[in-house]
């Protein structure tokens, strides 16, 4: 089968990778659309020490399902819960699986992810996709979830000042959940075309340039998916405020050290936010709250994977959508 394969520091198109295995409690998918995220990029410059089939954001089709399936959604459109677990360690058994300590992560930890053919994932991860939810919007559940978890993380009291930062795919998401909070929202990145797109959903929004670090903002939500993210959140944020860190990058070598001093002398709070509730994201998408196709900006084959993972780095790029 056709796979995207990132292995001993390379990233390569592959047209006759190997099938993979079911598992008893596995469902085969065959992925309809698959989005390019952040983390993809990462992963290909060494974040997680990954190796193996990339890619996490999908929708697609239930091909197969395995033996003890007990939910057997073959033929059905799909969604899936990217954290695979055991459910046996204290995590599992304290509600936070998704924090399961002998988890696998598709396409990011342990697991081959879904830029191939065909993948797997544990049955029970899977949800269905209504009717009212086509391809190009079931995409975009993945990280639609991880922009709706930073809801469940935050109190809003009165109302508060909150800054977007990062213009990208991931700040654009985040920017639409958190203006349709009681909060002042503003989003804040470095490329005019992309943050034009907040006009179009009434969200305020300003280039970093104009911008200054008065350490004002109540709640700044790091999505700028640089190293130099937190930096700047520290310089925006009010003594006592909150930084919701959605940023993950790869370390090296080379990478500049972070000075954590203002956390200490500001008392500013650290939030780390990842996956978050498929169930609301598709119900956001459902019931037309959130604007996701605005964010598409090319559609790509799998066999042409290399380039788009190229063109979806650049700065010209919002969402980059593959296709088998
Ligand atoms: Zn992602
Ligand atoms: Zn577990």
């Amino acid at each position: 089968m056709q796979a995207l394969v990132y292995e001993n520091g390379e990233l390569e198109y592959r047209s006759n990778h190997n099938a993979p295995a079911l598992g008893s409690d596995e469902a085969l998918i065959r992925p309809t659309r698959m989005g390019i995220c952040s983390t993809d990029l990462e992963i290909c410059k060494g974040y997680m020490g990954f190796s193996g089939v990339i890619g996490h954001e999908f929708v697609g089709v239930v091909e197969r399902s395995g033996k003890k399936v007990k939910n057997d959604l073959t033929g059905k459109r799909v969604v899936g819960s990217i954290n695979c677990v055991c459910g046996k360690c204290d995590m599992c058994r304290g509600g936070l699986a998704e924090h399961c300590r002998d988890r696998t992560v598709l396409g990011i930890s342990k697991r081959d992810g879904c830029f191939a053919d065909s993948f797997t994932l544990p049955s029970r991860n899977l949800f269905e996709v209504p009717d009212g939810v086509d391809d190009d919007h079931a995409v975009f559940t993945e990280p639609l979830a991880a922009a709706c978890q930073i809801l469940r993380q935050l109190t809003i009291e009165g109302r508060p000042y909150i800054t977007v930062l990062g213009d990208g795919r991931l700040g654009l998401l985040c920017a639409q959940v958190m203006s349709q909070l009681n909060a002042t929202v503003r989003c804040i990145g470095k490329h005019p075309e992309k943050l034009a797109l907040c006009e179009k959903w009434g969200v305020k929004h300003r280039p970093l340039a104009d911008v200054g670090l008065r350490g004002d903002q109540d709640i700044v939500v790091d999505c700028t998916g640089s190293a130099d993210g937190l930096t700047t959140a520290m310089g925006m944020v009010r003594p006592r405020g909150k930084i919701l860190m959605k940023t993950t990058v790869a370390v090296h070598q080379d990478s500049k050290p972070i000075d954590l001093s203002p956390l200490v002398i500001n008392e500013i709070e650290v939030i780390g936010s990842r996956c978050g509730p498929f169930a609301e994201a598709l119900d956001r998408m459902a019931t037309g709250k959130v604007d996701v196709v605005s964010l598409i900006s090319r559609r790509m084959k799998l066999a042409d994977g290399v380039e788009a993972m190229r063109l979806a780095a650049g700065p010209d790029s919002v969402k980059v959508l593959l296709e088998p």
